[in-house]
């Protein structure tokens, strides 16, 4: 017997072969199988996508026999498939990229007796009975919270926001959710998504403790910062049903987890939900999609979102009535209050000039030191200073390759570029006019750890000692360790102020924080991304509610913003800690404006040598599908080409096209049946210096 096999393999979208290809087999496998198959000179991995029935027509002499059978392996699930077939479908992008792209890479090493020693390993049951004395008493709003989820698991399984403050105890509410799932069905697997698990040891280790009883391996971590090994060992679990907890990053949203029935996101308006590159898909979203793939084809699978301050999409859908709101406003044991710091607005306008720290704040600050408390101070730009100029000639430390100027480092007196990484010895003297004068402008981190430290020179802790200010950014963290060691030693109470960026401003629970200060967050508030309002105000939400998580400090504990802008309706939500009031009015200029989400956008970018080159293809893309009348063209505006916000990195222009449309349905197929057209401009010889573009659906940054 022979079979004809549709096995999808790793093509990026750009390449002539996007579908699946057809391979011979001796024996019959079933879809989902994982294979080796012949392509090219190379022999790759794929994937079994269906199984064609041996009808004699196909040009048999072509057709090339699958090299050979991951053995040992379930098959994916069909559900899975689906999963990956829609994320193709909806993100534009090709099947096989997205199938292989969700496996892990050591995968496709894998001899076959590696393979089949891994599979064999006995899994021992090493579980107990969960002690249950281990559990804290949970808070009203917590037990209710919980509650409101159980009742809806029985009816129409929505999915669930749980709309908490910070330090409101979501993640004991997470953890709830899961214990459950995982008592009732022996065979129940649970992922919990977060942000960026480097940023957060605290909780890998609360989750692994808490479902220490299951036994040895059935919580594992799925994340970028994994070696191959650990991320192959990883997954294996999940996909075998071994793991039972996966706690993980984007990624894996898209991990094998045959018995799926709870997905918890944890900070989910955070933006690294959207991956970036390749498939620019949004683990939220497909988190939510998957809950209703997998409850449509088998078991009922919930998803429970989290955040203190929702994205507007999924703030709108509770709304509606789309999604459950469960909801917990006050911290943990805050007694009546809600135990949120006092916001304080710094007018800038005025302090004295060019102050970088307002008096007041700067009094406030030293009061924590002299109390023995901490403060964090924030300021989201790392570096010296933005840029290095020279007062003479006005010359300005540009990089030579991108549309942006470079930053000054001090520590190692460098100009680096920080889109394209160029990186240069700080010159002596201007380069233009050699005046030896060339000064920083502006701040970073690095500059306002200085500053502090000399206006904080004579301010003693309470033991007479001298203050011990600390930096964490990108900059301090860049080794292994490094993090951890610097956060480690800030829970240890080893240091007075902290000084960082968006890094210290969001998830970690720090007990000796009572002060948080934002120094310069004015850049945000005329940004002409309209979603540039929404993640200021969750990164002042987040960072302010750093402050006070111990309810015995509580009530004196303070967020500083200063700003030309007090008056600003975003500050004044911010100060009255209302979420709900930020939103509404955000929802009410989007939806006048048909912005998301009452509307919906692709962002289509092309990248050449020129602008011309970049914009010209955009354009001509976009002329010849409304001369081709393409499906959903009606409802479909595609706005003219623009460069970028930083047109050029690495001597590479960018541009983008925006397109727009009320009806999520008539975009997804305008963009359907316009990608053979994009493909086919490409081709035209005035756009063959083309470099690359692609499509970005739902994109959170414009
Ligand atoms: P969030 O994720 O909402 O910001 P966390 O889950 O980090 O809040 O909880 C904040 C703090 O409160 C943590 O230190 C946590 O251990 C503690 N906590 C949570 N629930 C309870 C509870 N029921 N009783 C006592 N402490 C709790
Ligand atoms: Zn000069
Ligand atoms: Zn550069």
């Amino acid at each position: 017997m022979r079979y004809w096999l549709q096995v999808v393999v790793a093509t990026p979208a750009h390449s002539a072969i996007a579908g699946p290809l057809t391979y011979r087999s001796e024996s019959l496998l079933s879809p989902g199988t994982l294979v080796r198959v012949p392509l090219g000179k190379r022999e790759v991995l794929g994937v079994v996508w269906e199984v064609l029935p041996d009808s004699g027509e196909l040009p048999e002499a072509k057709t090339r026999d699958i090299a050979g059978v991951l053995e040992g392996l379930a098959p994916l699930s069909a559900t899975w498939r689906k999963l990956v077939t829609f994320t193709a479908g909806y993100y534009q992008r090709s099947l096989g990229e997205v199938a292989l792209a969700a496996l892990p890479p050591q995968l496709r090493e894998l001899s076959a007796l590696q393979l089949a020693r891994r599979m064999k390993r006995p899994v021992v049951d090493t579980s107990r009975p969960q002690d249950a004395t281990d559990l804290i008493a949970l808070s009203p709003q917590q037990t209710m919270a919980l509650a409101e989820f159980d009742a809806e698991t029985l009816g129409a399984r929505r999915p669930a926001l749980l709309f908490g403050a910070t330090g409101s105890g979501k993640t004991e509410v997470y953890l709830r959710a899961a214990a459950r799932v995982l008592a009732q069905d022996p065979s129940a697997q649970v992922l919990v998504m977060v942000p960026e698990i480097n940023l957060t040891p605290q909780l890998q280790a609360r989750f692994e403790a808490r479902f220490a009883h299951l036994g040895k391996e059935r919580v594992v971590a799925l994340h970028s910062g994994l070696t191959p090994a650990q991320r192959l060992k990883s997954w294996l679990a999940a996909h075998a049903g071994q793991a039972r907890l996966v706690l993980g990053t984007r990624m894996a949203v898209l991990a094998s987890l045959p018995n799926l029935r709870l997905l918890v996101v944890d900070e989910e308006h955070d933006p690294s939900y959207k991956q970036q590159e390749g498939a620019r898909y949004s683990a939220r979203d497909l988190a939510v999609y998957r809950a209703r793939l997998e409850t449509a084809t088998g078991e009922p699978c919930r998803v429970l979102l989290g955040s203190a301050t929702p994205s507007l999409e999924s703030w709108q859908a509770t709304i509606t009535g789309r999604y459950q709101r469960l909801n917990m406003a006050d911290r943990i044991g805050s007694a009546g209050a809600t135990g949120l710091p006092t916001v304080r607005r710094v007018d800038m306008n005025h302090q004295p000039k060019h102050c970088v720290i307002a008096p007041p704040l700067l009094a406030a600050i030293a009061q924590r030191v002299a109390r023995g408390e901490q403060s964090l101070i924030f300021l989201n730009r790392r570096g010296y200073a933005p840029v290095l100029a020279c007062h003479d000639c006005g010359w300005k430390s540009e990089c030579p390759h991108c549309s942006a100027f470079r930053v000054f480092h001090k520590i190692d007196r460098t100009l680096r570029c920080h889109h394209c990484g160029f990186t240069e010895r700080v010159p002596r003297a201007c380069p233009n006019c050699g005046n030896i004068d060339i000064a920083p402008v502006g701040r970073g981190t690095e500059r306002l750890e200085e500053h502090l430290a000399e206006l904080l020179a004579g301010v003693q802790r309470p033991d007479g000692s001298a203050v011990r200010i600390t930096r964490i950014d990108a900059d301090t963290t860049r080794l292994k360790g490094a993090l951890e060691s610097q956060l480690a030693s800030v829970h240890a109470g080893e240091v007075d102020v902290l000084v960082g960026t968006q890094m210290i401003a969001k998830g970690h629970d720090f007990r000796h924080i009572t002060l948080v200060a934002a120094i310069n967050p004015d850049g945000a508030l005329f940004s002409s991304d309209f979603r540039a309002p929404e993640r200021l105000f969750s990164l002042l939400m987040q960072a302010g509610g750093r402050a006070g998580r111990d309810a015995r400090r509580s009530a004196a504990s303070e967020m500083w913003v200063q700003t030309f802008h007090p008056e600003h309706p975003l500050f004044e939500a911010l100060k009255r800690h209302d979420y709900p009031a930020f939103a509404d009015q955000q929802l009410a200029e989007r939806q006048a404006a048909g912005l998301s989400p009452f509307g919906f956008s692709a962002l289509i970018r092309a990248e050449a040598k020129t602008q011309e080159v970049a914009q010209g293809f955009l354009n001509a893309a976009a002329l010849a599908a409304q001369t081709l009348q393409l499906a959903g063209h009606a409802h479909v505006t595609p706005y003219p080409a623009v460069p970028m916000t930083i047109q050029r990195v690495a001597n590479i222009e960018r541009a983008q096209m925006l397109v727009e449309s009320p009806s999520r349905v008539a975009l997804q197929g305008f963009l359907a049946a316009w990608q053979p057209v994009l493909f086919e401009t490409r081709r035209q010889a005035e756009f063959k210096s083309l470099v690359r573009w692609a499509i970005d659906v739902d994109p959170i940054a414009i």
